[in-house]
């Protein structure tokens, strides 16, 4: 099991790969940077951001369970599970393999959380066929919302009997005036990086914190937006060199744990870190 530089999750769970662009918030879709880097030379993304169902994955949680223990797991970081193009027999194998492991908590994000209730909801949904008032504590769901325009998703997410309903307000592009918060337990909150990311006022995530904190709802920022990420090597708690990341792809690369390829044997002690610069953080 790799570890994931999503803060809010220890783990990243794939059965699915690729996607289709919906919104203002997948222009720099990292997903598809990822997934089509190698072209078809790619053996892990063979069909680049074609929407492929990855069996084989299935069984990851059950593995992670009697290696790892408990953990906190994001789902289909590369993906969106409601889309059109996969079936309710694959998002069936998906949502039953995470039932079959209570011991994890799953992170379930969609930016079509519509498709997402009619899925869960009704006399033939996942919850009726699984004999369910409600989806288990264990399955947190969220929605993406970056501009105000997009604020309706909440209304479709909630509809979703869950212990869980989260906010992924990131990349944050503007104020979110209209958000209506009723039913929402977490909002994480955060601006866009790499090249090409759009600026975020502060001004706006902080209206964010001061709304969830009056609304008792959880509160993550999880980023400034900032222009690029930057790496460094440190030795003895020394700061000895640093990068630039050409790539935003390169933080999984280069990420955490370290896999640190090309800088291996410069200095046989050293490790990779972030390094912060002006303008970036999580400090509100
Ligand atoms: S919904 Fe998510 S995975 Fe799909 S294109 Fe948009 S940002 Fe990428």
């Amino acid at each position: 099991m790799k570890g994931t530089r999503i803060r809010r999750a220890e783990h990243t769970y794939k059965p699915v790969t690729g996607c289709h662009k919906i919104s203002e918030g997948c222009d720099h879709c990292y997903a598809e940077t990822l997934t089509t880097r190698f072209g078809d030379s790619s053996p892990s993304f063979p069909h680049g951001f074609e929407p492929t169902f990855k069996p084989k994955k299935l069984t990851d949680p059950a593995k992670w369970a009697r290696s790892t223990g408990p953990a906190r797991i994001f789902v289909n970081s590369l993906s969106d599970l409601h889309i059109e193009d996969f079936t309710d027999e694959q998002r069936d194998a998906i949502y039953d393999s995470m039932l079959d492991t209570p011991v994890h908590d799953y992170l379930v994000l969609t930016k079509r959380p519509q498709w997402m209730a009619r899925y869960f909801n009704g006399p033939s949904g996942f919850l009726a066929r699984r004999g369910l008032d409600a989806a288990p504590a264990n399955l947190w769901l969220g929605c993406s919302i970056e501009l105000d325009k997009y604020t309706f998703r909440t209304k479709h997410l909630t509809s979703i009997p869950a212990t869980v309903h989260f906010l992924s307000c990131e990349p944050l592009l503007g104020p979110l005036p209209s958000l209506n918060l009723d039913g929402i337990q977490w909002v994480i909150a955060g601006g866009e990086s790499g090249p090409g990311y759009r600026p975020m006022d502060h001004d706006w995530a902080r209206d964010l914190r001061d709304r969830c904190a009056a609304a008792e709802v959880a509160y993550y920022f999880k980023q400034s937006a900032a222009p690029r990420t930057e790496m460094g090597m440190e030795l003895d708690g020394q700061l000895i060199e640093e990068y630039p990341l050409e790539h935003p792809a390169d933080r999984i690369a280069h990420g955490n744990p370290p896999v640190i390829g090309r800088w291996v044997g410069r200095h046989s002690t050293s490790v990779p870190v972030s390094v912060a610069r002006a303008g970036q953080g999580r400090l509100l």
